[in-house]
């Protein structure tokens, strides 16, 4: 089956530079961009009033080989929470990633892209006893623990299953740290052990997750020497530990300086053979996924309260309770671009704002410092601030589009329906590397 259901939805024009030439990823994207914004200017009002996101499956292929040259020896289990597109998971799926799934959902659907079971790590410590049904029926046969009660269940439930302990690691500058919630702590890694080998429980390996957008490689060294001790125990008590499962956590912005140390700790405590896998999320979806939101409301502060720094406010289809939960999660500071009118053929929605209303307003919004602004989401709570503050080269008015790069990790995945704003969106797919 091919990946790439793309161009549908682009211009001819797009198809044919597409056969013609090889644009830069960039140029793709903006083309797609440019295209569909036309094609809804075409639309009617509520077919346009959705975000959109374009998808560069192309960029998931050099995520993978920036992987493959940072980490060679280390085999991916692309954690599915982070990102469950199914068509993002079918590309992986091509590339011959495996799959970390946390909930019966994420199995099913990794499942019906015809993965085979071998191939998904149910990688959840605590899951309930309808989830181990599930995935033994399904073939889905390694799994996690770090609790002395989960044993007990899975004697029950799932007793064949290959298990990795998950023990406590925890990098405090990570965006989100999980040390909190799950990993057993060494202290009763023996004990744990022990009572896996009563129940006659098949033990193969040990897992840890640092935290997600981790920075500190040295919390993965720390995490790798704990896994030795833990390999350790294992050993003395009879099983053959063969797994290391060093978790998610990467990030582009430290993926070059973490992985020579992380490659370096694993081959200093790990010097015989061990298969190593990890479960990256964000390194893998994040970049892949562009968000186009439209600005559907403005308001412009009077010259009096914007003389005392109030901004103008922006009000756009999107917001912390959709696609933007990261604002809040992870602190994330947005820097969205205008996209650019006059490029593209299409009209200005609210062609009444096309021009300033009066003179007085026009002199306001003329100078450097009008085109500062905040930007909010559409829902009625006041959290719901997706920029606090931004400068633009322009005045952004209503009908206006803004881009947001690098919006492929926990965004659609995490996106509510709160105050009845829909949270299915529409993606389009191109693919900047196989032309
Ligand atoms: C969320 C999660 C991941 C993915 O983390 P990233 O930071 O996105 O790489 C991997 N493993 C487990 C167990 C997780 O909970």
């Amino acid at each position: 089956m091919s990946l790439l259901p793309p161009f549908r939805e682009l211009s001819d024009s797009i198809k044919s530079i597409q056969d013609s030439w090889f644009p830069c990823p960039e140029k793709l994207l903006d083309l797609a961009i440019e295209s569909h914004i036309a094609h809804l200017e075409e639309e009617s009002l509520l077919e346009r009033d959705d975000p959109f996101f374009i998808a560069d499956l192309g960029q998931v292929a050099r995520q993978h080989r920036a992987w493959k040259q940072g980490l060679p020896e280390v085999q991916p289990y692309y954690a599915v929470k982070c990102n469950s597109d199914p068509t993002l998971l079918k590309c992986l799926a091509d590339l011959g990633t495996g799959f970390d799934c946390a909930s019966v959902e994420e199995m099913r659907t990794v499942l019906s892209l015809g993965v085979n079971p071998s191939r998904i790590l149910f990688a959840n410590p605590c899951k309930s006893a309808a989830a181990m049904d599930f995935a033994r029926r399904a073939g889905v046969m390694l799994t996690t623990f770090d609790n002395i009660d989960e044993l007990e269940k899975i004697k029950v439930h799932i007793q064949d299953a290959a298990l990795l302990l998950r023990i406590h690691a925890n990098d405090d500058s990570a965006l989100i740290s999980f040390g909190e919630k799950f990993g057993a702590h060494l202290n009763i890694a023996e004990s744990l052990i022990s009572r896996a080998w009563n129940l006659q429980l098949n033990v193969v390996g040990i897992s840890f997750h640092v935290g997600t957008g981790a920075s500190n490689p040295q919390a993965f060294c720390q995490a790798i020497k704990d896994a030795r001790h833990v390999f350790g125990l294992a050993e003395r008590q009879g099983f053959n530990p063969a797994i290391l499962d060093i978790g998610g956590g990467f990030q582009d912005s430290h993926f070059s300086h973490m992985t020579p140390v992380v490659r370096a700790a694993i081959q200093n405590e790990f010097p015989s053979q061990v298969a190593v896998i990890a479960e990256p999320g964000r390194f893998y979806a994040r970049s892949a996924y562009t968000l186009v939101s439209q600005v559907i409301a403005r308001r412009r502060q009077l010259q009096k309260s914007a003389s005392m720094g109030a901004l103008n406010m922006l009000y756009q289809n999107d917001g912390v309770y959709g696609n933007f939960m990261n604002v809040i999660m992870e602190k994330e500071v947005m820097a969205p671009r205008l996209f650019s009118r006059e490029k593209s053929k299409g009209r200005p929605l609210v062609k009444t704002l096309k021009k300033p209303d009066n003179e007085r307003t026009t002199s306001t919004l003329s100078t450097p410092e009008s085109h500062r602004y905040s930007i909010w989401g559409p829902t009625c709570d006041s959290i719901d601030c997706v920029v606090r503050e931004m400068t633009f080269d322009r005045e952004v008015r209503v009908g206006d589009w803004l881009i947001y790069r690098n919006m492929g990790a926990y965004t659609l995945t995490t996106a509510t329906q709160f105050n009845g704003f829909n949270c299915s969106r529409k993606i389009l797919y191109v693919n900047s590397e196989s032309i």
